[in-house]
């Protein structure tokens, strides 16, 4: 099913009118309202009038996440406070947070977004979602809650934590639908499995949504056998809007962005030249409708790619290829540049792997250190040393040559690796403290 198909399906020469008309009106609207946009463009020596069509866009200065940090909280905002209907905020692990400003039209356009993904993963008003995302500051919780109570789903606004009052609802009520990030997912699935007077046989699931943090298509076939349903990645960002931005179609080959409402480009995050469809760098985002607090071509350190076939389901809307992780998550090890999903994806190739790992990487006498902690299955974890000897020689192996880097392998007793709720910690870079 296709929630809008007059959007989603529009013609590409409908949708680059569209974006043409809304690039204009969203250039002139931030140029006069906001001071930062008005003094960048004249850095540049762009006007408003410049911009004719969204061919034009190149033309524009770039956004980065430091802008929005010293312009925090709000002065990036382009309507006024008593248009000003919601706040969000980034999770801002280091330094202050990024603050988020929605008008009544922005949460709207929000659960069309979100509305538009659900609708793709095949769900309508007759699914029960349990949404694990958390609520409050962060986006996930409320974000997904409006788009699914748009679509007229039975929301059931379960937050993170409390895993075992979760089960006990998912249980209880029949949901089908699970919606937290992935790694919540894989303790959710875990608990299950583990629980007394729980058993995947009795649970009513048949789709996991999942975002907020990068996963590995083995991650997805890992959630999809232990909770038996079929794994969707929902994309979004605070900056940008929040999950929605875009979504998997049942074809499940790339994430379709809604274009009509934000103009994704790829550009190379060394130069910022634009890059051709089908070349991976950094993803860059002008949102064409928000009123609250718009950015114009911020740059998300998001690495992927962008398709623009057409796809089989319908839609014209370009796709997105997995994100292979955000520029500031690549580790760069003895020199070599890794990105903690390369890990997952390795480790998920082997089934007695859980899923559950963390890296820890350190400097000492001037040499990088690259310790991986491992655990297994419950049912894989063996006190036979040999058995234990061997698998991680083969683990070790398979990593150095996918990865190039040879890393000191522990596997640790099922359970002692710390779960989260919300986004993971699977990283611990101690050559930074
Ligand atoms: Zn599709």
């Amino acid at each position: 099913m296709i929630w809008n198909p007059e959007k989603e399906c529009a013609s590409r020469e409908e949708l680059h009118r569209l974006q043409s008309e809304r690039l204009v009106n969203i250039v002139k609207y931030t140029y006069d309202n906001v001071k930062f946009y008005h003094e960048r463009m004249d850095a540049c020596g762009v006007k408003p009038s410049d911009i004719r069509s969204i061919d034009d866009i190149g033309m524009l200065p770039f956004m980065t996440k430091q802008d929005l940090r010293d312009y925090y909280p709000t002065e990036t905002f382009a309507a006024p406070m008593s248009e000003i209907v919601r706040f969000h905020a980034s999770s801002g692990t280091t330094g202050k947070p990024i603050v988020a400003g929605y008008t009544r039209n922005d949460l709207d356009n929000w659960s069309e977004g979100v509305a538009r993904c659900l609708t793709a993963y095949g769900l309508s008003k007759h699914d029960i979602i349990q949404i694990s995302y958390g609520y409050g500051l962060f986006t996930g919780g409320l974000g997904a809650h409006e788009g699914a109570t748009k679509v007229g789903c039975s929301v059931l606004p379960a937050s993170s934590g409390n895993t075992s009052k979760q089960l006990l609802l998912m249980k209880d009520l029949g949901v089908t639908a699970l919606c937290c990030t992935p790694s919540y997912a894989l303790f959710l699935a875990e608990s299950l499995h583990s629980t007394p007077g729980f058993s995947p046989d009795q649970m009513n699931l048949k789709v996991g949504i999942f975002g907020a943090e990068p996963w590995s298509e083995n991650m997805r076939a890992e959630l999809e056998d232990k909770l038996g349903i079929k794994a969707y990645d929902i994309y979004g960002l605070t900056e940008v809007s929040g999950p929605g931005v875009g979504g998997e179609c049942e074809y499940q080959d790339g994430t379709h962005i809604w274009e009509d409402m934000f103009y994704p480009e790829i550009i190379d995050p060394n130069t910022c030249r634009p890059l051709d469809y089908g070349q991976t760098g950094e993803l860059v985002f002008t949102t064409l409708l928000k009123e609250g607090m718009p950015v114009i071509r911020y740059r998300t350190r998001d690495l992927t790619h962008l398709n623009a076939d057409r796809c089989r389901c319908g839609r014209t809307m370009v796709r997105m290829g997995k994100i292979m992780g955000r520029t500031d998550d690549m580790l760069i090890v003895r020199g070599v540049n890794v990105f903690p999903s390369q890990i997952e994806s390795v480790i998920l190739e082997f089934a007695e792997c859980s899923g559950q790992y963390l890296i820890t990487i350190d400097r000492i006498n001037n040499n990088d250190t690259f310790q991986l902690d491992l655990e297994l299955r419950p049912d894989c974890y063996s006190d036979n040393m040999s058995r234990m000897e061997n698998l991680k020689k083969e683990i070790v192996g398979r990593l150095a040559s996918v990865i190039g880097l040879k890393c000191d392998l522990h596997i640790v007793e099922p359970g002692n690796i710390e779960r989260s709720c919300g986004k993971a910690k699977h990283v611990a870079d101690l050559r930074k403290i």
